[in-house]
């Protein structure tokens, strides 16, 4: 199997370029933000109350994000491999997806974070914000606090992946096709990685 989590703030380009490398590597797309974006089209009682902190740029509460990425889990037990977008995003996430994927009898093997600037992020988002329909793409407020979210909480997430030597970071801006070039190469690096560790395990 070949676990990726795609890292970085809001508006650095992961839902842009995850929909290209699932298709590239065969991976299952999970992306929490979406998961929950559809829960508040059905209008569940799990959607109505993320609602609530997704408008105002606050996080989920943990166990709700957590839960569902274990249904999803579940849901793909034939999966090759899982692209994690915008999960985890604290430190008790991560834990929790370790727990989850080490029942699974897998792990994470790589984490990609993409770079890109501040004042690009909120340009980028408050174009998104035009014609996306995303409540929480059209207030600079709101952006600017999911931004500060980010930075508290999710600082604790690239630690702990730095700490197991799994965290690259990648020039997030240019071109879709130049960044996808970049992450690809460090994706490929690690599956020639894990290709050899298996030769040699035989
Ligand atoms: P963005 O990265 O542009 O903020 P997302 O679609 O990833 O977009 O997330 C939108 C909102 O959904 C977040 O601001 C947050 O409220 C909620 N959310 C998404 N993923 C998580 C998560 N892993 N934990 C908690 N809240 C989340």
């Amino acid at each position: 199997m070949f676990n990726l989590i795609l890292f970085g703030p809001p508006g650095s380009g992961k839902g842009t370029q995850s929909d290209r490398l699932v298709e590239k590597y065969g991976l299952i797309h999970l992306s929490t933000g979406n998961l929950l974006r559809s829960e508040i089209a059905e209008k569940t009682p799990l959607g109505i109350e993320a609602k609530n902190f997704m408008d105002k740029g606050q996080l989920v509460p943990d166990e709700v994000v957590i839960g569902m990425i274990d249904n999803s889990l579940e849901q793909h037990r034939e999966a090759k491999g899982f692209l994690f977008d915008g999960f985890p995003r604290t430190a008790n996430q991560a834990k929790a997806l370790d727990k989850l994927l080490h029942l699974k009898k897998t792990a994470i093997h790589s984490v990609l974070a993409l770079d890109v600037s501040e004042d690009e992020l909120v340009k980028r988002l408050l174009e998104r914000g035009k014609t996306s329909g995303r409540s929480d793409d059209t207030s600079e407020d709101v952006i600017r606090k999911r931004f500060a979210v980010y930075q508290q909480e999710t600082t604790a997430v690239a630690d702990h992946y730095k700490a197991l030597h799994r965290f690259k970071t990648v020039p997030g801006e240019g071109s879709v096709e130049d960044i996808s070039n970049a992450l690809s190469a460090q994706i490929d690096k690690v599956l020639e990685r894990q290709r050899e560790e298996e030769e040699a395990f035989d």
